[in-house]
């Protein structure tokens, strides 16, 4: 059974502000209308796509959906006045094979897969289905009169779901739906139609995340989820808790020629270690746990050792640049366990000060920060070079 996705996107959207439709507002790198189709066209049972858009936005839609369709056959339409008009004129020009046809607000942006794939699975077994999601505050159903606004019922929220798209209907339901738009007053959604039409729709799980992009304040926090996962290179998952565990490690050898220098601090009469920076092998672990937390890559791509610039380089500064990025991409400190294996120094009596420094350049507290000392315990490969390993705790900033 073929499915089809109607994208719609044909109302004007103001409601967000500026001088043009939201869904030609630019999240990152594309638009919120090119973010949706791709969300759509990307997952693999999807065979194509009708995208509905005003009239006047028609050219300029078909150049974002041949970008993202992944070369699905992508149809792009000119839709109506009211919602119930334009998804009918996207129903107007789907193929004969759409036996499931899904509707899908350009306005979420951010539908995962798994939801999609939950509503086809469910419209093709019971007809009609839609994606929803608990709600957690408790909801009064209000009378109102001149002096205000009062509560008559406290409804059983067990009960209450808010619907999200997308919205899948196998293809007779879904003509149901569209003859019954036509005839009636507004409908907010495909699936009130249905309903009235005399058909049970399953809900199936949504996803908080699914958001809709109704306001100003919406757009704002869509366009700054987008540029922190662009900052971590375009991959990085929504996490599940608002926190990243990061993991890094370091060796260096020993060179008796040079000083050491141990998480920022210089420390005297010790052999120092090898390295093309100054050597300090604990700035260095942070610095990639730090940096893998947030996804934000590791010290060798951005500090590469082939560069001159990062000759006998100060690591500690290198690691305060390095979290800038971090606090950048929208991620503080939670805290850092590190252990360091080496004969010598002594790390218990270096801890105090190595805790200080690191915590210099985090802008932390040094309570955020564990140093252990480890001897190799007569493992004779071990003995020559000293070996960090650390692992850190990023949390997601509130603004992020
Ligand atoms: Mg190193």
């Amino acid at each position: 059974m073929s499915v089809f996705v109607i994208v719609a996107a044909g109302g004007r959207g103001l409601r967000a502000g500026g001088s043009e439709p939201k869904q030609w507002a630019r999240l990152g790198t594309q638009t919120m209308l090119a973010t949706s189709i791709d969300a759509c066209a990307s997952v693999p049972a999807v065979a194509g796509l009708v995208v509905v858009v005003p009239a006047a936005d028609v050219e300029r839609a078909r150049q974002d959906a041949a970008r993202v369709s992944h070369d699905k056959p992508c149809r792009v339409v000119a839709g109506g006045p009211r919602r119930q008009d334009s998804v009918a004129l996207g129903a107007a020009a789907l193929p004969p094979e759409a036996a499931v046809v899904l509707v899908h607000d350009a306005a979420r942006p951010f539908v995962t897969a798994d939801v999609i794939g939950r509503v086809i699975a469910a419209a093709r077994t019971h007809g009609a289905a839609i994606a929803a999601v608990p709600v957690h505050d408790t909801v009064k159903l209000l009378d109102t009169d001149p002096a205000g606004a009062w509560c008559a019922e406290t409804l059983p929220r067990e009960r209450i779901q808010l619907a999200q798209t997308p919205q899948g209907f196998r293809r007779d339901v879904f003509d149901a739906v569209v003859t019954l738009g036509s005839e009636t007053a507004d409908a907010t959604d495909e699936a009130t139609l249905a309903e009235r039409a005399g058909h049970r729709v399953m809900v199936v799980a949504g996803d908080p995340a699914n958001v809709k992009i109704t306001t100003r304040a919406d757009l704002d926090a869509a366009a700054r989820r987008v540029a922190s996962t662009d900052a971590a290179g375009g991959a990085a998952p929504t996490p599940l808790v608002p926190m990243r565990v990061g993991l890094g490690y370091d060796s260096h050898r020993f060179d008796a020629t040079r000083a050491l220098t141990l998480g920022g601090v210089h420390i005297p009469d010790e052999p120092g270690l090898a390295g093309h920076s100054d050597g300090d092998a604990v700035a260095h672990a942070v610095t990639d746990a730090v940096l893998g937390a947030a996804g934000l890559g590791d010290i060798g791509g951005l500090f590469p050792d082939t560069d001159p610039a990062w000759k006998d380089a100060d690591s500690l500064g290198l690691l305060r640049d390095a979290f800038a990025r971090v606090r950048a991409a929208g991620y503080g400190l939670g805290n850092l366990d590190i252990v360091v294996v080496c004969t010598r120094p002594k790390i218990g009596a270096l801890a105090p000060a190595l805790r200080a420094s690191l915590a210099s350049a985090l802008d932390c507290s040094p309570s955020a920060i564990s140093i252990k000392g480890k001897t190799p315990e007569g493992t004779p490969s071990l003995d020559a070079a000293l070996v960090v390993h650390v692992v850190a705790l990023l949390t997601q900033a509130a603004s992020a």
